[in-house]
């Protein structure tokens, strides 16, 4: 599959003086993953029982106020968690699952009228779990970002995302710089925009002409296990002494971390010749459950490791016991110190 030359990739001198693709490790990487099938890119959630336009909006709505939700800090601000449906989750988990719960009974919180008039309280509100209270951080900033969508979507006469969809075309390609207008997608990474486009296409909503330009929705799990994976490689001893002392980064270097992780995946897809959202699912999923900041796989997999099925056969290798997939190519196995992604307080993701 010939990938297009997406718009985060392109990296400048001064981002390639602060850190780099390793094209050998990427191949390395690469080499090691084609003993297994690369699982398809699928969406292990369930949409609330709505049309698929209201569906649609669900999801535009969920992942424009979803970042940040384990918050980094000194000391670290409490992650977003609560129980929903018995189940205790946390996270993306917890945001999805509670506003699928709530929109299933209020379908208008899904319109942008109703997103126009949005409140830091009200978001609060739907966001309070009855055991741990109030969770979600910068409720203001997220409710300015979904009156923004309201007011640009009314003003477009859109009710939909389908609405700007036949109003703008169906290519990935096209629909990109259209979410790019609200403030909630403007990221240059376009981390949420193309998240929201792989759930669309994964919650079987839409179907995109050119599914080569679905890059991968880079998210800071994904920062943590490149680096640790020595895929990509901090140049500056500027940003390495940040990274080591969790100061926080500049945007300019936070954009520079993230464009290069984004090219390790895109050439690691080319490498195996499947999508970049195939590759972006498997490694969110790995490293999300057996590397995460403090606990990691490399030796073994617990009994308790919340890896999904699919993954698991990657887990699996010639000798010991099951570790994390990467853990015979990982230049972090078994080191004591590990990075940690970077802190950066933004709201592109
Ligand atoms: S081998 Fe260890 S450090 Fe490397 S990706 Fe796996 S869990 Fe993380």
């Amino acid at each position: 599959m010939a990938l297009a030359n997406l718009p985060p990739a392109p990296v400048s001198d001064v981002e390639c003086e602060m850190i780099q693709v390793v094209p050998d490790a990427c191949r390395k990487v690469a080499d090691y993953l084609r003993r297994h099938p690369i699982p398809e890119d699928v969406e292990d959630q369930m949409l609330p029982s709505v049309s698929p336009e209201l569906a649609g909006n669900y999801l535009f709505l969920l992942v424009a106020i979803c970042h940040q939700t384990t918050p980094q800090g000194n000391p670290p601000p409490p992650p977003l968690v609560g129980t929903v449906a018995g189940v205790s989750r946390k996270g993306w988990d917890y945001l999805s699952a509670k506003l699928q719960e709530v929109v299933t009974t209020s379908q208008e919180l899904l319109t942008p009228s109703t997103w126009a008039t949005v409140t830091g309280p009200d978001l609060t509100a739907i966001f309070r779990d009855a055991t741990n209270g109030e969770r979600l951080s910068d409720p203001e900033g997220r409710a300015g970002l979904v009156r923004d969508m309201g007011e640009k979507m009314t003003a477009a006469r859109w009710t939909c995302l389908h609405d700007m969809q036949n109003a703008v075309g169906s290519r990935v390609a096209e629909l990109l710089p259209a979410l790019a207008q609200f403030h909630a997608y403007r990221d240059p990474v376009q981390k949420k925009s193309l998240f929201l486009l792989s759930l669309m296409r994964n919650s079987k909503l839409w179907d995109f002409p050119d599914p080569e330009s679905l890059g991968p929705p880079v998210d800071y799990h994904e920062v943590r296990g490149h680096l640790r994976l020595g895929t990509v490689q901090v140049v500056s001893d500027v940003l390495e002494g940040k990274l080591r002392s969790q100061t926080e980064v500049t945007p300019e270097e936070d954009l520079a971390i993230r464009r290069a992780v984004f090219s390790a995946i895109m050439r690691i897809a080319e490498e195996l010749k499947v999508t970049p959202s195939q590759m972006h699912y498997l490694f969110w999923n790995i490293f999300r459950t057996c590397c995460k900041r403090e606990e990691t796989h490399c030796a073994a997999c617990p009994a308790g490791c919340g890896l999904v099925q699919r993954y698991r056969p990657l887990t699996v290798h010639s000798v010991g016991p099951a570790s994390c997939p990467f853990s015979p190519v990982c230049s972090s196995a078994g080191q004591h110190l590990k990075y940690v992604e970077h802190y950066h307080r933004t709201d592109y993701y």
